[in-house]
Protein backbone atom coordinates (compact mmCIF):
# COMPACT_ATOMS: atom_id res chain seq x y z
CA UNK A 1 0.00 0.00 0.00
CA UNK A 2 1.39 3.37 -1.27
CA UNK A 3 2.16 5.41 2.22
CA UNK A 4 -0.16 8.09 2.72
CA UNK A 5 0.01 11.25 4.77
CA UNK A 6 -3.26 11.94 6.13
CA UNK A 7 -3.72 15.79 6.95
CA UNK A 8 -7.78 15.72 7.31
CA UNK A 9 -9.05 17.67 9.33
CA UNK A 10 -12.07 15.23 10.49
CA UNK A 11 -12.77 12.49 10.08
CA UNK A 12 -8.97 12.78 10.38
CA UNK A 13 -6.03 9.81 10.72
CA UNK A 14 -6.08 7.10 13.76
CA UNK A 15 -2.86 5.16 14.90
CA UNK A 16 -2.68 2.15 12.15
CA UNK A 17 -2.62 0.14 15.25
CA UNK A 18 -5.92 0.79 16.13
CA UNK A 19 -7.51 0.37 12.76
CA UNK A 20 -6.04 -3.05 13.00
CA UNK A 21 -7.68 -4.10 16.24
CA UNK A 22 -11.18 -2.27 15.39
CA UNK A 23 -10.77 -3.98 12.14
CA UNK A 24 -10.49 -7.87 13.69
CA UNK A 25 -12.60 -6.63 16.77
CA UNK A 26 -15.18 -6.81 13.76
CA UNK A 27 -14.41 -9.69 12.83
CA UNK A 28 -14.24 -11.70 15.72
CA UNK A 29 -14.28 -9.58 19.15
CA UNK A 30 -12.41 -11.07 22.87
CA UNK A 31 -12.41 -14.63 20.63
CA UNK A 32 -15.96 -14.92 21.12
CA UNK A 33 -16.04 -15.86 17.93
CA UNK A 34 -18.67 -12.86 17.20
CA UNK A 35 -18.29 -9.55 15.95
CA UNK A 36 -18.26 -6.55 18.01
CA UNK A 37 -20.78 -4.77 16.12
CA UNK A 38 -23.90 -8.34 16.38
CA UNK A 39 -23.64 -8.68 19.86
CA UNK A 40 -25.97 -7.31 22.84
CA UNK A 41 -24.44 -3.86 24.48
CA UNK A 42 -25.89 -5.45 27.65
CA UNK A 43 -23.63 -8.53 27.28
CA UNK A 44 -20.75 -8.27 30.08
CA UNK A 45 -17.71 -7.51 27.28
CA UNK A 46 -19.62 -4.54 25.52
CA UNK A 47 -20.16 -3.44 29.00
CA UNK A 48 -16.31 -3.91 29.83
CA UNK A 49 -15.33 -1.94 26.90
CA UNK A 50 -18.07 1.27 28.17
CA UNK A 51 -16.05 1.14 31.26
CA UNK A 52 -12.69 0.74 29.74
CA UNK A 53 -12.91 3.92 27.36
CA UNK A 54 -14.59 5.80 30.64
CA UNK A 55 -11.90 5.13 33.04
CA UNK A 56 -8.94 6.05 29.96
CA UNK A 57 -11.06 9.56 29.82
CA UNK A 58 -10.77 9.74 33.42
CA UNK A 59 -7.10 8.36 33.64
CA UNK A 60 -5.96 10.63 30.58
CA UNK A 61 -7.03 14.06 31.84
CA UNK A 62 -7.32 13.60 35.72
CA UNK A 63 -11.00 13.97 35.80
CA UNK A 64 -12.27 14.65 39.72
CA UNK A 65 -14.75 12.45 41.01
CA UNK A 66 -17.43 15.02 40.78
CA UNK A 67 -17.71 14.57 36.66
CA UNK A 68 -19.14 11.78 35.01
CA UNK A 69 -18.20 10.37 31.05
CA UNK A 70 -20.59 10.25 28.45
CA UNK A 71 -20.39 8.67 25.20
CA UNK A 72 -23.54 9.95 23.90
CA UNK A 73 -24.61 10.48 19.90
CA UNK A 74 -25.35 13.73 17.83
CA UNK A 75 -22.53 14.65 17.53
CA UNK A 76 -20.78 17.65 18.99
CA UNK A 77 -23.50 20.12 16.84
CA UNK A 78 -26.14 17.55 19.75
CA UNK A 79 -24.20 19.38 21.96
CA UNK A 80 -24.57 22.62 20.89
CA UNK A 81 -28.27 22.64 21.73
CA UNK A 82 -28.24 20.09 25.30
CA UNK A 83 -25.06 22.38 26.88
CA UNK A 84 -27.78 25.17 27.16
CA UNK A 85 -30.32 22.85 28.16
CA UNK A 86 -28.96 21.44 31.10
CA UNK A 87 -26.95 24.31 32.31
CA UNK A 88 -29.01 27.41 31.77
CA UNK A 89 -31.55 28.08 34.36
CA UNK A 90 -34.57 29.46 33.14
CA UNK A 91 -34.48 32.61 34.56
CA UNK A 92 -30.08 32.90 34.48
CA UNK A 93 -27.83 33.27 31.19
CA UNK A 94 -24.86 31.97 29.73
CA UNK A 95 -22.22 34.04 28.02
CA UNK A 96 -20.45 32.92 24.63
CA UNK A 97 -17.38 33.88 22.60
CA UNK A 98 -17.84 34.01 18.90
CA UNK A 99 -14.67 32.43 17.50
CA UNK A 100 -16.35 31.04 13.83
CA UNK A 101 -18.23 29.09 12.63
CA UNK A 102 -18.76 26.01 15.46
CA UNK A 103 -18.75 28.66 18.53
CA UNK A 104 -21.88 30.48 16.10
CA UNK A 105 -23.18 27.42 15.72
CA UNK A 106 -23.41 27.02 19.53
CA UNK A 107 -24.57 29.95 20.17
CA UNK A 108 -27.59 30.04 17.45
CA UNK A 109 -29.08 26.47 19.60
CA UNK A 110 -28.13 28.01 22.78
CA UNK A 111 -30.42 31.05 21.93
CA UNK A 112 -33.56 28.31 21.38
CA UNK A 113 -32.92 27.34 25.05
CA UNK A 114 -32.73 30.84 26.82
CA UNK A 115 -30.63 34.30 27.72
CA UNK A 116 -27.22 33.92 26.09
CA UNK A 117 -24.71 36.99 25.59
CA UNK A 118 -22.05 37.06 23.39
CA UNK A 119 -19.14 38.71 25.42
CA UNK A 120 -16.70 38.48 22.67
CA UNK A 121 -15.67 37.43 19.01
CA UNK A 122 -13.42 37.99 16.44
CA UNK A 123 -15.83 38.21 13.69
CA UNK A 124 -14.42 41.55 12.65
CA UNK A 125 -11.10 40.37 11.49
CA UNK A 126 -12.13 36.78 9.71
CA UNK A 127 -11.99 35.02 13.32
CA UNK A 128 -8.14 35.12 12.61
CA UNK A 129 -7.60 35.67 16.52
CA UNK A 130 -8.66 34.85 19.65
CA UNK A 131 -10.30 37.38 21.71
CA UNK A 132 -8.28 38.56 25.15
CA UNK A 133 -9.27 40.38 28.24
CA UNK A 134 -13.21 40.41 28.01
CA UNK A 135 -15.78 40.46 31.04
CA UNK A 136 -17.39 37.78 32.07
CA UNK A 137 -20.38 39.17 34.37
CA UNK A 138 -19.50 36.38 37.95
CA UNK A 139 -23.86 36.05 37.59
CA UNK A 140 -23.87 34.33 34.09
CA UNK A 141 -24.62 30.59 34.81
CA UNK A 142 -21.48 29.43 32.79
CA UNK A 143 -18.80 31.04 29.78
CA UNK A 144 -18.99 28.80 26.69
CA UNK A 145 -15.88 28.57 24.64
CA UNK A 146 -14.69 26.52 21.53
CA UNK A 147 -10.73 25.57 22.35
CA UNK A 148 -9.67 25.32 19.07
CA UNK A 149 -11.48 26.63 15.76
CA UNK A 150 -11.05 24.05 12.87
CA UNK A 151 -12.30 26.04 10.22
CA UNK A 152 -9.67 29.00 10.98
CA UNK A 153 -6.42 27.33 12.43
CA UNK A 154 -7.24 29.09 16.23
CA UNK A 155 -6.50 27.90 19.26
CA UNK A 156 -6.70 29.69 22.73
CA UNK A 157 -2.95 29.52 23.60
CA UNK A 158 -4.78 29.88 27.61
CA UNK A 159 -7.85 29.00 28.50
CA UNK A 160 -9.49 32.56 30.29
CA UNK A 161 -9.72 33.08 33.86
CA UNK A 162 -13.40 32.86 34.61
CA UNK A 163 -15.59 33.51 37.43
CA UNK A 164 -18.14 31.07 36.08
CA UNK A 165 -17.70 27.18 35.50
CA UNK A 166 -16.84 26.90 31.81
CA UNK A 167 -18.44 25.03 28.97
CA UNK A 168 -16.15 23.89 26.23
CA UNK A 169 -16.12 22.53 22.60
CA UNK A 170 -12.77 21.05 22.77
CA UNK A 171 -13.94 18.70 19.66
CA UNK A 172 -10.86 19.55 17.63
CA UNK A 173 -8.44 19.53 20.36
CA UNK A 174 -9.46 17.21 23.47
CA UNK A 175 -6.05 14.97 24.31
CA UNK A 176 -3.62 16.90 22.80
CA UNK A 177 -2.83 18.87 25.58
CA UNK A 178 -3.64 19.00 29.48
CA UNK A 179 -7.01 20.52 31.34
CA UNK A 180 -8.17 21.51 34.51
CA UNK A 181 -11.48 19.96 34.35
CA UNK A 182 -12.36 21.18 37.57
CA UNK A 183 -12.76 25.17 35.60
CA UNK A 184 -15.63 23.35 33.65
CA UNK A 185 -19.27 23.07 33.88
CA UNK A 186 -18.91 20.66 30.96
CA UNK A 187 -16.34 19.66 27.97
CA UNK A 188 -17.89 18.02 25.21
CA UNK A 189 -16.18 16.44 21.98
CA UNK A 190 -17.19 14.80 19.12
CA UNK A 191 -14.95 11.36 18.31
CA UNK A 192 -13.53 12.22 15.27
CA UNK A 193 -10.75 14.12 15.67
CA UNK A 194 -8.15 12.92 18.32
CA UNK A 195 -10.37 9.93 19.83
CA UNK A 196 -11.97 7.65 17.20
CA UNK A 197 -14.57 7.67 14.51
CA UNK A 198 -17.25 9.38 13.67
CA UNK A 199 -20.64 8.22 15.83
CA UNK A 200 -20.48 9.24 19.53
CA UNK A 201 -19.54 12.23 21.18
CA UNK A 202 -17.35 12.72 24.46
CA UNK A 203 -19.35 14.44 27.13
CA UNK A 204 -17.59 15.24 31.08
CA UNK A 205 -20.02 16.45 32.55
CA UNK A 206 -20.28 18.34 36.23
CA UNK A 207 -22.61 16.44 38.15
CA UNK A 208 -22.86 19.11 40.85
CA UNK A 209 -23.82 21.69 38.34
CA UNK A 210 -26.75 19.65 37.16
CA UNK A 211 -30.63 19.62 38.17
CA UNK A 212 -30.59 23.59 38.40
CA UNK A 213 -32.30 24.90 35.28
CA UNK A 214 -36.19 24.98 36.57
CA UNK A 215 -37.11 22.97 33.10
CA UNK A 216 -38.04 19.26 32.05
CA UNK A 217 -35.22 17.87 29.80
CA UNK A 218 -36.38 15.34 26.98
CA UNK A 219 -35.09 11.99 28.19
CA UNK A 220 -32.14 11.42 25.16
CA UNK A 221 -31.07 14.78 25.96
CA UNK A 222 -30.96 14.81 29.99
CA UNK A 223 -26.97 14.50 30.89
CA UNK A 224 -28.47 13.19 34.50
CA UNK A 225 -30.41 10.45 32.57
CA UNK A 226 -27.42 9.32 31.14
CA UNK A 227 -25.37 9.42 34.27
CA UNK A 228 -28.29 7.40 35.74
CA UNK A 229 -28.11 4.45 33.32
CA UNK A 230 -24.16 4.32 32.81
CA UNK A 231 -24.57 5.95 29.46
CA UNK A 232 -26.55 2.75 28.01
CA UNK A 233 -29.76 4.58 28.45
CA UNK A 234 -30.64 3.75 24.78
CA UNK A 235 -28.18 1.52 22.66
CA UNK A 236 -24.76 3.10 22.79
CA UNK A 237 -22.94 3.25 19.42
CA UNK A 238 -20.61 0.52 20.30
CA UNK A 239 -18.24 0.32 17.33
CA UNK A 240 -17.03 4.16 17.41
CA UNK A 241 -16.64 3.75 21.34
CA UNK A 242 -14.62 0.79 20.89
CA UNK A 243 -12.35 2.10 18.79
CA UNK A 244 -12.14 5.42 20.81
CA UNK A 245 -11.09 3.02 23.72
CA UNK A 246 -8.39 1.55 21.69
CA UNK A 247 -6.95 5.04 20.80
CA UNK A 248 -7.35 6.16 23.71
CA UNK A 249 -4.99 3.26 25.26
CA UNK A 250 -2.50 3.69 22.64
CA UNK A 251 -2.27 7.31 24.15
CA UNK A 252 -2.08 6.24 27.17
CA UNK A 253 1.02 3.78 26.06
CA UNK A 254 2.29 6.75 24.54
CA UNK A 255 3.24 8.00 28.13
CA UNK A 256 -0.48 10.49 27.76
CA UNK A 257 -1.75 13.72 27.38
CA UNK A 258 1.91 15.53 28.29
CA UNK A 259 3.93 13.07 25.85
CA UNK A 260 1.57 14.15 22.82
CA UNK A 261 1.55 17.77 23.88
CA UNK A 262 5.30 17.83 23.26
CA UNK A 263 4.50 15.42 20.16
CA UNK A 264 1.88 17.82 18.46
CA UNK A 265 3.94 21.22 19.51
CA UNK A 266 6.73 19.74 17.70
CA UNK A 267 5.17 19.07 14.57
CA UNK A 268 3.29 22.90 15.10
CA UNK A 269 7.15 24.38 15.47
CA UNK A 270 8.09 22.60 12.42
CA UNK A 271 4.91 23.30 9.98
CA UNK A 272 5.21 26.77 10.95
CA UNK A 273 8.92 27.22 11.14
CA UNK A 274 8.37 26.67 6.89
CA UNK A 275 5.01 28.52 6.55
CA UNK A 276 7.17 31.37 8.02
CA UNK A 277 10.63 30.89 6.49
CA UNK A 278 8.94 30.65 2.67
CA UNK A 279 8.61 33.53 0.76
CA UNK A 280 5.63 31.49 -1.50
CA UNK A 281 3.23 31.11 1.85
CA UNK A 282 1.88 33.07 4.12
CA UNK A 283 -0.08 32.10 7.37
CA UNK A 284 -3.72 32.82 7.65
CA UNK A 285 -4.16 32.99 11.83
CA UNK A 286 -2.48 35.35 14.22
CA UNK A 287 1.11 33.86 15.58
CA UNK A 288 0.27 34.35 19.21
CA UNK A 289 -3.44 32.10 18.70
CA UNK A 290 -1.68 29.47 16.20
CA UNK A 291 -3.34 26.82 16.36
CA UNK A 292 -1.37 23.27 17.37
CA UNK A 293 -3.86 20.99 15.77
CA UNK A 294 -4.46 22.90 12.39
CA UNK A 295 -2.27 25.13 10.46
CA UNK A 296 -3.99 27.44 7.95
CA UNK A 297 -2.03 28.82 4.95
CA UNK A 298 -2.01 30.53 1.61
CA UNK A 299 0.08 31.18 -1.17
CA UNK A 300 1.09 34.54 -1.59
CA UNK A 301 0.24 34.61 -5.34
CA UNK A 302 -1.95 31.37 -6.82
CA UNK A 303 -0.32 31.97 -10.26
CA UNK A 304 1.10 28.40 -9.08
CA UNK A 305 -1.58 26.79 -7.61
CA UNK A 306 -2.13 24.20 -9.98
CA UNK A 307 2.12 23.37 -9.67
CA UNK A 308 1.75 22.94 -5.71
CA UNK A 309 -1.59 21.05 -6.07
CA UNK A 310 0.24 18.45 -8.10
CA UNK A 311 3.37 18.51 -6.09
CA UNK A 312 2.07 17.30 -2.74
CA UNK A 313 -0.12 14.90 -4.50
CA UNK A 314 2.39 13.38 -5.86
CA UNK A 315 4.22 13.42 -2.53
CA UNK A 316 1.51 11.19 -1.16
CA UNK A 317 0.18 14.16 0.92
CA UNK A 318 -4.55 14.01 1.46
CA UNK A 319 -6.17 16.37 2.85
CA UNK A 320 -4.70 19.77 3.09
CA UNK A 321 -7.25 21.80 1.20
CA UNK A 322 -8.48 24.70 3.36
CA UNK A 323 -12.21 24.64 4.75
CA UNK A 324 -14.86 25.51 1.98
CA UNK A 325 -15.55 28.85 3.41
CA UNK A 326 -11.74 29.79 3.90
CA UNK A 327 -10.33 28.85 1.41
CA UNK A 328 -6.42 28.32 1.33
CA UNK A 329 -4.32 25.12 2.98
CA UNK A 330 -5.03 23.38 6.21
CA UNK A 331 -2.90 21.29 7.26
CA UNK A 332 -4.59 19.17 10.34
CA UNK A 333 -2.16 17.86 12.50
CA UNK A 334 -3.90 15.69 15.28
CA UNK A 335 -2.55 13.77 17.46
CA UNK A 336 -2.26 10.27 15.51
CA UNK A 337 0.03 12.25 12.74
CA UNK A 338 3.49 11.46 13.18
CA UNK A 339 5.83 13.77 12.77
CA UNK A 340 7.41 12.35 9.68
CA UNK A 341 4.06 13.31 7.63
CA UNK A 342 4.84 17.03 8.24
CA UNK A 343 8.26 16.60 7.16
CA UNK A 344 7.22 15.65 3.82
CA UNK A 345 5.08 18.47 3.29
CA UNK A 346 7.67 20.94 4.40
CA UNK A 347 9.97 19.21 2.09
CA UNK A 348 7.01 19.07 -0.79
CA UNK A 349 6.76 23.01 0.03
CA UNK A 350 10.55 23.56 -0.13
CA UNK A 351 11.07 21.65 -3.50
CA UNK A 352 8.21 23.61 -4.74
CA UNK A 353 10.10 27.11 -3.91
CA UNK A 354 12.86 25.71 -5.27
CA UNK A 355 10.86 24.82 -8.74
CA UNK A 356 9.42 28.22 -8.88
CA UNK A 357 11.86 30.52 -7.81
N1 LIG B 1 -17.08 21.82 16.99
C1 LIG B 1 -15.89 21.81 16.37
C2 LIG B 1 -14.77 22.62 16.92
C3 LIG B 1 -15.73 21.04 15.21
O1 LIG B 1 -14.56 21.03 14.57
C4 LIG B 1 -16.83 20.29 14.72
C5 LIG B 1 -16.73 19.40 13.50
N2 LIG B 1 -15.72 19.57 12.66
C6 LIG B 1 -18.04 20.36 15.39
C7 LIG B 1 -18.12 21.11 16.53
C8 LIG B 1 -19.23 19.60 14.92
O2 LIG B 1 -19.10 18.30 15.32
P1 LIG B 1 -20.10 17.15 14.88
O3 LIG B 1 -19.94 16.96 13.42
O4 LIG B 1 -19.63 15.99 15.71
O5 LIG B 1 -21.48 17.58 15.24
Amino acid sequence: MKKVHNFSAGPCILPQEVLKKASEAVVNFDDLNLSLIEISHRSKNVVAVMEKAQNLVRELLNVPANYEILFLQGGASLGFYTAALNYLSKDGKAVYVNTGTWAKKAIKEAKLVGNIEVVASSEDDGFKYIPKGFNIPADADFLHITTNNTIYGTQYPEIPKSPVPIIADMSSDIFSRPVNVSDYAMIYAGAQKNMGPAGTTLFIVNKDLLGKTGRTIPSMLDYQLHIDKESMYNTPPVFPIYVSMLTLDWLKNLGGVPAIEKINAEKAAAMYAEIDRNPLFVGYTAVEDRSKMNATFNLVDDTHKELFDSMWKEAGISGINGHRSVGGYRASMYNALPLESVQALVKVMQEFEEKVS
